[in-house]
């Protein structure tokens, strides 16, 4: 006999990541070219572990730059692809991408740590957020998982090692944090 599907049974758990000091290197000036990029060490095998696994793979990424006019909507595009495409050529695969655009002043609904982005990509790609994780480098990254009821990591690459002194100061202490996404993402596949 066929079981039908429930509704439920479509719904995807998902590993959001963000990009800048998890993926590639965070830099202070922002990743305003593709000159910029500088891949962490073990992140790309990272992706590909996820990728082997059942969970979505969906970046989440700040990129006020582009609001604060250092930066155009094509260049950022632009090194979003140079990125993926790295990902690709080392079997990982993303399935979805979300940017934010704004100047912090905006006071969008998307920047982090607001959850609009995880909420919508929730939407879009049928992923329950409950069981989803997020790794990131910032307490906004945190902040952000937390709000969308989805499970945070702090990894210490980027600006990680200095926001891990803020997580008591921010009732986050409980938050697991780890080297980098190599690591966070052998954290999530040991808990599943
Ligand atoms: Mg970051
Ligand atoms: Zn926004």
């Amino acid at each position: 006999m066929v079981k039908l599907p429930t509704p439920y049974s479509k719904t995807r758990k998902a590993v959001f990541l963000d990009r800048d000091g998890v993926i590639n290197r965070n830099l202070n000036n922002y990743v305003q070219s593709i000159d910029d990029v500088h891949i962490i060490p073990r992140s790309l095998q990272a992706i590909a572990n996820l990728t082997k696994s059942e969970y979505a793979i969906v970046i989440v990424t700040n990129q006020s730059a582009i609001g604060r006019r250092l930066m155009t909507p094509e260049i950022a595009q632009q090194i979003n692809k140079f990125i993926l495409d790295k990902i690709q050529s080392t079997k990982g695969v993303i399935d979805g991408i979300y940017v934010c655009p704004h100047h912090p002043k905006k006071h969008c609904n998307c920047r982090k740590p607001k959850p609009g982005m995880l909420i919508q990509a929730s939407i879009e790609l049928n992923l329950d957020l409950e069981k989803s994780w997020l790794i990131g480098d910032a307490i906004t990254d945190i902040q952000a998982a937390i709000a969308a009821k989805a499970n945070p990591i702090l990894v210490a690459t980027g600006r990680g090692a200095d926001q891990a002194n803020d997580l008591d100061n921010n009732k986050l202490a409980h938050v697991p944090f780890v080297k980098d996404l190599y690591d966070a993402a052998n954290y999530i596949l040991g808990h599943t």
